[in-house]
């Protein structure tokens, strides 16, 4: 008996290796099994079972980890296929979904001699042998072999190292890393028949009624929550009427104490039982059906996803209810959790301890679990009869992983619902274009609920022209007239004030003062970066590159802003303003300690704070009634994004922040300062017309061949050398033209580029395009170049339908 086995190695390829006849009956595939590879030993999974194979010298497993698998076949399928789409390697997509744990690896472990010891062989030493023994006294509690070459500037010291070792002037130990394992507790049961035969004290007595009434607990709680001594356990044990046993112990994310009196009162209204009555038909026919809910927010969107899960439950499949990482709170567990069965319900998200997860996972993989609520990762989650999945908040930008596997979950989602022949809904105030998009092409079933719960007015947007808001000095003003006259009235009302910044790595952008022009690339349409150390405005995307103009091209004004504004700066402005106001601003500098972010937002609910200033962190997911106004800095810090959804996001984003105010019993006013008060995504965001955004933008992406109707592979290249990476790019660039052209031009290749954030983590970065309507085209153009320039120093990814180019 032979196995596939997918390692976690950057390699497509899948690995052979013999069963040993004793462990052949525990083979199964989507088990861990632990494996020689090279000189080392190896987690990987098993893939496939093979009886026969050609290969010679094929190695044996050595150990197989896990009791139980930890997908099944069909999520097999799934994950390949998005190692695949993806290009990420199979091993490296599995250990990245499957929580297991840190890899079991074992490493060796070198230990010198102390100098002074006798050394039984003295044989001479080279000079590498020399230099290699006195870089390994440094570390006379010993060092892991295959640390050595990355903390000395030695080079290919195994040989080296096996003449020292047999010349005794070292020891070599294999050392391996702790695993991730189930958890096993001591659990307390009863042997009723040997309780009347046996005279008791009171408090045996008391124990007993006490284990009779709770049924089989483990000892931990029965020592905890009956008062009574271990002695009189131990008594008890030694007369046999309680018995020991080990079981195994799931690790449980806890969840509010809030829920249980969170009870479903609510009852649906005409337009909510219209959206329900439809997907009320395509129930239970085990027919892949993609929906979109388009509502606005406060529409009561959730309350439709909480029914139908409802109604899944009960015919006893499964769902998983996908949320963007800022939604995942407190109260929308509870609010989610309080409807159905706790101990059925599975809460998967990164900030979960692996421990947890593993156990959770395992749980789901059983069958034991009919309900996953989660971020994105939860997509993966291994329900069997799965019916449901629902994506809320559809187009969050959160749903995408930018870093290893790139992936956006909200795809995933309408594919898995595919495979599983299930329903899926996506649900936004503000869906992405390319999801509408298959809305109006039918690909999608189309509901809509245009109208707030219980007819609640949608918040006033007021669009500001900061244009008009120059001081005598020229300069522009960080708060307009409007804005600082509306923060006042709202302080005086006592009622709180959102102030939100867009902020994403660099802020800065171009535009004229007198017309509001902005600065767009004549190729892409993205708006064009300015690098004032260079003297040079650039597009990230083409290379596109002009000397800083003196004048602007539409107005021949000469005053031409370098503008932006952060979160600090913004908050002294406030505070010299308002020095009255309890201030509190909440980005990622102010919430890095766990457990910030919630504190500000219950100091937000407890009203004792007048002004919050925040960036993307705020934008959804809490409702705060006494929050009546709502102030958007800059909007156009977003649509000056150098991306082709600049516009979408900052409709998304506006849309979004509008629905942060107002929700209580007073409408909300949302004010918007930006240089260019007619943009279409600020006039329709103002109108709350999504559909009128829809049309002007799908023109835009049609007549640039943008997604939708376009498809974009953007291979990212980083190395901590410039010199290397900018020479590696340029080749990159040739080559890639090339392959297009022997296709007969089926991609077109936009850069390579500086990146936009142009250094992360001491790695410079570049990008480069390769756009077409041909996603299989693109793909083999993608890993031909991957494979011809992966190098040493140059670090080359794939993100297949990115979502974002910084
Ligand atoms: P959305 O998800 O579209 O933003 P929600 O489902 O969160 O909307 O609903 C907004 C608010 O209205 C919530 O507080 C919810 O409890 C309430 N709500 C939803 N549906 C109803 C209804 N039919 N009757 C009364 N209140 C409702
Ligand atoms: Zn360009």
């Amino acid at each position: 008996m032979y196995v596939n086995i997918a390692l976690n190695i950057p390699s497509d390829k899948l690995f052979t290796y013999e069963v040993p006849a004793n462990l052949q009956q525990e083979v199964e595939i989507g088990k861990r099994v632990f494996v020689p590879f090279g000189s080392r030993k190896r987690t990987g999974f098993i893939i496939k079972i093979i009886s026969s194979c050609d290969l010679k010298n094929i190695k044996s497993i050595a150990e197989i980890l896990d009791d139980e698998p930890l997908f099944g076949l069909s999520d097999l399928d799934f994950y390949q296929w998005i190692a695949n789409y993806f290009m990420y390697p199979l091993g490296k997509t599995l250990a990245e979904l499957i929580p297991s744990g840190s890899e079991k690896k074992d490493s060796l472990w070198i230990t010198p001699m102390a100098p002074e010891t006798d050394i039984p062989l003295p044989l001479p030493l080279t000079a590498a042998q020399e230099k290699l023994l006195a870089f390994l006294r440094q570390y006379p509690q010993g060092i892991a072999q295959n640390s050595i070459t990355r903390l000395s500037s030695l080079k290919n010291v195994d040989p080296a190292i096996r003449k020292l070792h047999l010349a005794g002037f070292l020891t070599i130990e294999r050392k391996q890393n702790k695993q991730l394992s189930p958890h096993s507790q001591t659990m307390v049961t009863l042997d009723e028949s040997k309780t009347a035969e046996t005279k008791l004290t009171d408090k045996q007595k008391k124990l007993i009624d006490f284990i009779q009434t709770k049924g089989p607990i483990s000892l931990n709680d029965l020592i905890e929550k009956s008062g009574i001594s271990g002695a009189v356990i131990k008594k008890l044990q030694d007369k046999g009427i309680i018995k020991f046993t080990a079981s195994e112990k799931m690790r449980t994310a806890s969840f509010d104490s809030a829920i249980r009196q969170n009870k479903n009162t609510i009852i649906l209204n005409n337009r909510q039982n219209g959206a329900m009555e439809e997907i009320s038909r395509y129930l239970g026919k085990n027919i892949f059906t993609p929906i979109l809910l388009h509502g606005v927010t406060g529409s009561g969107k959730t309350e439709i996803y909480l029914k139908t899960i409802e109604k899944v439950l009960n015919s006893g499949a499964s769902a998983i209810y996908l949320v963007p990482e800022i939604a995942l709170t407190p109260q929308l567990i509870s609010r989610v959790a309080g409807r159905f069965d706790q101990r059925k319900i599975a809460i998967l998200h990164s900030g979960i301890a692996e421990s947890i997860r593993y156990d959770q996972w395992r749980q789901i993989k059983r069958g034991l679990i009919n309900l996953v609520i989660g971020t994105r990762s939860a997509v993966f989650a291994p329900l069997p009869n799965l019916k449901l999945i629902i994506v809320d908040e559809e187009h969050d930008a959160s749903y995408k992983q930018d870093e290893r596997l790139c992936y956006n979950a909200r795809d995933l989602a309408v594919l898995k619902a595919k495979m599983a022949s299930a329903i899926v809904i996506t649900g936004s105030a503000t869906p992405g274009v390319r999801t509408y998009f298959n809305a109006r092409t039918k690909k999608y079933h189309l509901l809509e609920l245009q109208q707030r719960v219980e007819e609640k007015p949608m918040p006033v947007i007021e669009i500001i022209d900061m244009k008009a808001q120059q001081e005598k000095s020229g300069k522009v003003p960080i708060l307009s007239e409007a804005l600082i006259a509306a923060i006042e009235q709202t302080l005086n009302k006592k009622e709180q004030v959102l102030l939100f910044l867009n902020k994403r790595g660099f802020d800065t952008f171009l535009v004229c003062a007198d017309c509001g022009y902005n600065f767009l690339c004549p190729n892409c349409a993205v708006s064009l970066k300015n690098h004032v150390a260079e003297g040079v405005v650039k597009c990230h995307y083409c290379d596109y590159t002009i000397k800083s103009l003196p004048l602007c091209p539409s107005c021949r004004g000469s005053r031409i802003l370098s503008y932006g504004v952060g979160t600090q700066k913004l908050e002294k402005e406030i505070a010299k303003i308002f020095p009255h106001a309890r201030i509190q601003r909440m980005d990622s500098d102010t919430t890095s300690r766990k457990g910030t972010q919630e504190k500000i937002l219950r100091a937000l609910e407890m009203r004792e704070i007048d002004i919050l200033i925040g960036t993307q962190m705020i934008t959804k997911g809490h409702d705060f009634p006494f929050i009546t106004l709502v102030g958007v800095i800059s909007a156009d810090t977003s649509l000056n994004m150098p991306d082709f959804r600049a516009a979408e996001r900052t409709f998304q984003l506006i849309t979004q922040v509008a629905g942060r105010g107002g929700r209580g019993n007073t409408p909300g006013e949302v004010i918007i300062q930006t240089f260019n008060p007619d943009h279409y995504a600020l006039k329709h965001a103002q109108n709350h017309d999504y559909k009128a955004f829809y049309e002007e933008e799908i023109d835009f992406r049609k007549a640039l061949q943008y997604p939708p109707f376009g498809r974009i592979i953007n291979l990212r290249l980083s190395s901590i050398k410039k010199d290397a990476l900018i020479e590696e790019a340029r080749l990159l660039g040739k080559s890639a033209k090339k392959l297009s052209a022997l296709r007969g031009n089926v991609a077109e290749i936009i850069g390579p580029a500086e990146s936009p954030l142009a250094k992360i983590r001491g790695r410079y970065r570049f990008q480069m395009l390769i756009k077409g309507k041909d996603i299989n085209a693109l793909h083999q153009i993608a890993r031909e170049l991957i494979n011809k320039h992966r190098n040493s120093q140059v670090k080359i990814t794939a993100d297949v339908d990115p979502e974002n180019f910084m």
